[in-house]
């Protein structure tokens, strides 16, 4: 991962309340998923039926909660100890920006079920502390002093299916959005390691939108282009067309900036110089849903001096187009 992922903060709100997962059907993969929820279906339907009371739903959905629970439970069991002879399955999931409550149902299941956590630094103090006692975690995070090189990360996923224990690797956002998940799922592949990818909420998505930023809106934009600022825009073999994104921002597109705090002024230099107008309005979300998230809006013109004088550190993202100027328009009334 590139240098200004590294960052980490302990975000100070409250652990989720996680009770509703434990609720949750801890069956084999999907085809116990779908097991679980005809069932649901199927008691719903029963305890909708005409003449019941409220009491008797009630009791009849909790029971039914807890046949779910139960069986699901042992079709578990009575895989993994099947399975604890052959190799285990790699998980490539997504935690989200870093809010707990971000992580989707199957993450934390994943999660829970697993024998071993391999996080990266993104992921969040407030996740990695939630991690479930029985899994082993290790921090992979790319940070030096001890920095674990992708070669290692590939080598330790492998060695752990190998030993028949079910591998989580726990990636910031989405694990195929500058997340190397691609690149992890072709070598599981060429090792013969069963894998399967649990998608997470991208920062792409949840910076913009819990600072107010919509990426799209019928009247502003019309498309979006993710780029990384990490690219030397100077440079002539860039992989990023920056006369072909200027043009795209100037017909009214959203542009959206990840790893780009460092280059934040060769970026935005990159941007003019290729025709941007400097009123473009543009923003940067730093360390979204985390405690010390901060939001700057200004333009193009000005993005580089209001995020200095803001002092915005990696992790952040930057937005630049017509939509940041909806976040004025309703800022007031958004909690955060
Ligand atoms: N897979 C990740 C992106 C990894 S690249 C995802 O889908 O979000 C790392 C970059 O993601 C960071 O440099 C930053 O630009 C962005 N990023 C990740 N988490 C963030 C957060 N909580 N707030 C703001 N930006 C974040």
């Amino acid at each position: 991962m590139d240098e200004d992922t590294t960052e980490r903060a302990r975000p100070d709100s409250e652990g989720t309340d996680d009770s509703w997962i434990r609720s949750v059907p801890s069956g084999g993969p999907l085809s116990g998923e779908r097991d679980a929820a005809s069932r649901r279906t199927h008691v719903r339907e029963q305890a909708n039926g005409s003449g019941s009371t409220d009491d008797e739903r009630t009791k009849r959905e909790e029971q039914f909660s807890a046949d779910v629970s139960k069986s699901d439970n042992r079709g578990r069991s009575a895989e993994r100890t099947d399975r604890k002879e052959e190799t285990g399955t790699v998980f490539l999931v997504g935690s989200g920006p870093g809010d707990p409550e971000l992580l989707t149902r199957r993450a934390w299941r994943r999660l829970r079920e697993s024998d071993v956590v391999l996080h990266d630094s993104l992921t969040g103090d407030r996740i990695v502390d939630q991690l479930p006692e029985s899994a082993e975690v290790i921090d992979v995070g790319k940070r030096p002093p001890q920095r674990t090189t992708q070669d290692d990360i590939n080598e330790l996923m492998v060695e752990r299916a190998r030993k028949a224990e079910d591998v989580v690797r726990l990636k910031g956002g989405d694990p195929n959005v500058f997340g190397r998940g691609g690149e992890e799922a072709e070598h599981l592949a060429s090792e013969d390691v069963p894998f399967e990818i649990v998608p997470g909420v991208s920062s792409v998505l949840a910076a913009p939108s819990v600072s107010g930023i919509p990426l799209t809106h019928r009247d502003r934009s019309s498309s979006l282009t993710v780029i990384t600022g990490h690219q030397t825009p100077d440079k002539d073999e860039s992989a990023v067309d920056w006369g072909a994104l200027a043009d795209s921002v100037e017909a009214g597109g959203t542009l959206v900036i990840l790893m780009g705090v460092n280059r934040l002024p060769n970026n935005v230099r990159a941007l003019r110089n290729h025709g941007v107008s400097c009123e473009t309005p543009a923003a940067m979300v730093q360390k979204a849903t985390w405690c010390d998230e901060k939001t700057v809006a200004g333009t193009v013109d000005d993005i580089v001096a209001k995020s200095r004088d803001a002092e915005i550190e990696s992790p952040a993202v930057t937005i630049i187009g017509d939509v940041v100027s909806v976040r004025g328009d309703v800022e007031e009334w958004l909690l955060r």
